[in-house]
């Protein structure tokens, strides 16, 4: 099950884990796109964590949390990605409710909610090469696990591993959406810089829940 707390500290590991990241991740966007996704994500997902802290330590529910986090994520993060992570983390909290505990079934339908909202705002879908292409992957492995009968741990740990194997994947797409369309030869070969950040987001939190 998941709490305020969890997502609060799942976000401080989630922007300690992208941070460390950085160069790579930016080294990443420099191949087809601006070179900006490490700094963006750092940013983002820094001022999210600070956030949830904030409103964590007044007593917030999940919901709360959530949302709050969201908002100060796009307004700090800037770009394409910052927007849609915003956008997404906003559309996860509000599935999730400010009641003390999220079981399993509610969080399957908060990371459809987040899927979503990426897909509304962006106008993507999968084989765009874009973070929906490890997110999509992970969210329906998520729902498979826990209609299967798998504890939060569990569910956690199998859509992570999917997510990071999407995003490994993605290195054989051309990007038909965002900057990178453009140098879109140039990205063939490399995974998609969203779609390896989520996987990391989603490996972090996977640990968090264990
Ligand atoms: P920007 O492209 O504005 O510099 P970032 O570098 O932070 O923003 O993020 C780039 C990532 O954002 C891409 O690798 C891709 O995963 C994701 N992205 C871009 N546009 C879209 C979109 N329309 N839908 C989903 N994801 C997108
Ligand atoms: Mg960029
Ligand atoms: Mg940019």
């Amino acid at each position: 099950r998941v709490t305020a707390g969890i997502v609060t500290e799942g976000l401080t590991l989630i922007s300690e884990a992208i941070e460390k990241n950085a160069t790579a991740l930016g080294d990443l966007d420099a191949i087809a796109g601006d070179g900006d996704h490490g700094i963006g994500m750092t940013r983002g997902s820094a001022a999210a964590a600070k956030a949830a802290r904030e409103l964590f330590e007044q007593g917030a529910g999940a919901q709360t949390v959530l949302v709050g986090a969201g908002d100060r994520w796009s307004e700090n993060a800037g770009g394409a990605s910052g927007a849609l992570w915003g956008a997404a983390l906003t559309a996860a909290g509000n599935v999730l409710g400010d009641t003390a505990r999220v079981d399993r079934d509610r969080q399957a339908q908060a990371l459809a909610a987040l899927v979503e909202a990426i897909k509304r705002l962006g106008g993507g879908s999968v084989g765009d090469k874009t973070m929906l292409d490890a997110m999509v992957p992970f969210a329906d492995a998520f729902a498979a696990a826990v209609a299967d009968g798998a504890s939060t741990a569990e569910a956690w740990t199998t859509a992570a591993d999917v997510a990071e194997a999407a995003a490994t994947a993605t290195a054989d797409l051309s990007p038909r959406l965002g900057r990178a369309r453009v140098l879109s030869d140039r990205s063939v070969g490399h995974p998609d810089p969203g779609a390896v950040s989520f996987a990391l987001a989603a490996k972090t939190m996977a640990g968090v829940v264990q």
